[in-house]
């Protein structure tokens, strides 16, 4: 299929890779074009302008934030200045203000707009293990469906408004920093009382907490590996800002919320940006006098 790849960063470039890989047409486009060196000596195509990757039958854009998405959709180069009218993937982690705003700008230029984040680090995206959370117009989605498989072990299709898969994903991350200040409030209590950190782990992961989000984020809490950063504290700080945002609009009370937010906050004003938002374990240790 002939489609274009927007944002190639640790996300994007391992997704375009695969899709590329998978024998597509796929002709990107990045804010620094040297990132697209790889994908170009694998087979794609470079286009000189976001418009210019939106040629195709479908482009997908795979970027940091809200004001970046905004910049490649309605800047005066981007997807909509296109004559083309793909269908838009959104896989970034946005608002779901500016899903909804997508959604009334494609649908009033005569395009279709799905939102299709993922759960998964980098590793997950190489391995191709990412879980799809799609949302959009039935037809739309089955487009899509030969290129999900390609990316993720597992498309889930939660419903007609694109927005609702955005929703899903802010509830996934806040309860991701949840599980992470959990766990390194645990541990932090067995070390200083003299109880190993892998032990206490072996016995949660083994009884009541065998979730996936225990093991991976234990694992990396028990090794303090934090760098470099798979998921960058900044974007995980994004994304309570955008629960946050979130909660306002529609009126719910999420007090912890809150609390997750100021550690992050701590996190980056001590250990810098280029830290995994995990790195929060360490603030808690700190506070702790470890
Ligand atoms: P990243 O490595 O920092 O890449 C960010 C991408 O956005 C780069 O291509 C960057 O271009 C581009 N960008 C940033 N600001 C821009 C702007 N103003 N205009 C145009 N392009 C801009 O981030 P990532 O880890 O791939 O994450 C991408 C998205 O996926 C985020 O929304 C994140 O929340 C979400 N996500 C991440 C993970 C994870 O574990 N990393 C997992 C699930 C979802 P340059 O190369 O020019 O800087």
């Amino acid at each position: 299929m002939e489609i274009g790849f927007i944002g190639l960063g640790q996300m994007g470039s391992a997704i375009a890779g695969n899709l590329v890989g998978a024998g597509h047409d796929v002709t990107v486009w990045n804010r620094s074009a040297d990132k697209a060196r790889p994908l170009v000596e694998a087979g794609a195509r470079l286009a000189e302008t976001p418009a210019g990757a939106a040629g195709g039958k479908i482009v997908f854009t795979m970027l940091a934030n809200d004001d970046a998405v905004e910049g490649v959709v309605f800047g005066d180069d981007g997807i909509l200045a296109s004559a083309a009218r793909p269908i838009h993937v959104s896989m970034s982690t946005i608002s779901v203000a500016l899903a909804q705003r997508l959604t009334g700008a494609h649908a009033a230029a005569g395009g279709d707009y799905v939102s299709a984040p993922v759960f998964g680090r980098p590793e997950a995206a190489k391995a191709a293990k990412l879980a799809v959370v799609a949302a959009g117009d039935e037809k739309a989605l089955a487009v899509c469906d030969p290129l999900f498989a390609v990316i993720g072990q597992r498309v889930f299709k939660v419903g007609a408004e694109p927005k609702m898969a955005n929703v899903i994903k802010l509830c996934g991350n806040f309860m991701i920093m949840a599980a992470i200040e959990s766990l390194a409030e645990s541990m932090t209590l067995a070390a200083k009382n003299g109880v190993d950190k892998g032990v206490l782990l072996d016995v949660l992961t083994n009884t009541l907490f065998s979730a996936p989000v225990y093991r991976t984020y234990g694992d990396i809490l028990l090794r303090e590996q934090f760098e470099p950063a798979g998921f960058a504290a900044p974007l995980g700080l994004k994304d309570m800002n955008l629960a946050d945002a979130a909660a306002l609009a529609s009126g719910v009370s999420m007090p912890f919320l809150a609390v997750l937010r100021t550690q992050l906050v701590t996190t980056i004003a001590r250990h810098g940006e280029n830290i995994d938002w995990s790195a929060l374990g360490k603030v808690v240790a700190e506070n702790s006098g470890l």
